[in-house]
């Protein structure tokens, strides 16, 4: 159950509410985040939600019986949308493309990717400067130094940054030089980190487990939200099968089923989801198709020597033609 708090509830509405759901048999937990406040109630026990709806000091109550609450849709039919501010926006009817290389390499690389980027009209960067990397001795990237550089370019051109975010002792030094934390395949139930990152006020896109169920990433979102941060974005990026002709299984059911079951906006990263360069751009309609709010996709200006997935990772040229074709693909799906 969600109970959505009024602000202005006085501490006696509040004893009052917490005595009487203690009493239905439900364990309580109060969440604030960045919007609203609310009390997570969970339990068994059916009771006349009328009882509490009445209520001095309650704006609204919902029955939600999933594990995940806050990030269902049973109590936001509306899709949410976070906004990173200067009219970017993910979610919504406008596809939000986010892209860049697999690691960011060096200052000319950045250099040559917001220009590529600006060009395009493309508003969010991605790249990542701590690369979880299947080898100890692969590059595992340029570490916040690197992070210092790639916030310059981007904040002198108006381009946002998504990269990825390992573990919880970097997030404060990341904070300033960032506008999206990306928690990547690996790291999908690091619940500790998840914790973290609900309490600061900066996006988080959490990816898929590379094994990870539909339910599971939900509970992962739920993490999030529940420590008092809102702005999630959830990534299906392809999990682990039996199949070996592809890096991964894309599993584009998930891009409805997600969409269905809550608000949060949902992203395709087909660049880690089929891992076969000529084959990203396909799958990235298909999940545009499949209802996907945006795209991730890995660009480099010479894929053959990008430090990183390379393989899987498109010239400028190919993304400037994609990123055409991805939104002709979006407005056709807005028609389904
Ligand atoms: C990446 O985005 O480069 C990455 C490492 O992604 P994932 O966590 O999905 O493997
Ligand atoms: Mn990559």
């Amino acid at each position: 159950m969600i109970i959505q708090l009024e602000k202005s509830i006085s501490a006696e509405s509040r004893t009052k509410l917490d005595v009487i759901i203690q009493e239905l048999g439900y364990k309580t937990a109060p969440v604030k985040t960045q919007f609203q406040d609310y009390l997570v109630a969970t339990g068994k026990a059916d009771f006349d939600i009328r009882n509490i709806g009445s209520l001095e000091g309650i704006k609204d109550i919902h029955r939600v019986t999933d594990d995940y609450k806050l990030v269902s849709k049973k109590w936001k039919l509306n899709p949410s949308v976070v906004d990173l501010g200067d009219g970017v926006k993910i979610g919504g009817s406008e596809l939000a493309i986010m892209a860049g290389p697999c690691s960011i390499e060096s200052e000319e690389q950045i250099e040559t990717t917001v220009q590529f980027l600006v060009e395009n009209g493309i508003k969010i960067m991605r790249g990542g400067v701590y690369k979880p990397r299947s080898s100890p001795y692969s590059f595992r990237g340029l570490g916040l130094e690197g992070l210092k550089i790639f916030y310059k370019h981007c904040k002198e051109n108006g381009i946002k940054i998504i990269t990825e975010v390992m573990q919880v002792s970097q997030i404060e030094p990341m904070l300033d030089y960032i506008d999206i934390f990306q928690v990547g395949a690996r790291n999908s139930q690091n619940f500790n980190l998840l914790d973290e990152l609900g309490k600061v006020d900066k996006a988080v896109m959490l990816k898929r487990g590379i094994s990870g169920s539909i339910d599971e990433l939900l509970q992962s979102a739920e993490y999030v939200f529940s420590n008092g941060n809102e702005k999630v974005i959830l990534c299906e990026r392809g999990i682990r099968t039996f199949e070996k002709a592809y890096r991964n299984t894309l599993d584009v059911n998930a891009i409805p089923i997600l969409k269905e079951k809550s608000h949060l906006p949902v992203i395709i990263d087909p660049s880690h989801g089929i891992g076969i360069r000529k084959h990203v751009g396909k799958m990235a309609m298909a999940g545009i198709i499949a209802g996907a709010d945006g795209v991730i996709i890995e660009t480099h200006e010479t894929p053959e020597i990008a430090f990183s997935d390379g393989q899987q990772t498109l010239s400028h040229i190919e993304g400037g033609l994609l990123f055409e074709q991805l939104k002709q693909v979006k407005a056709l799906a807005e028609n389904f």
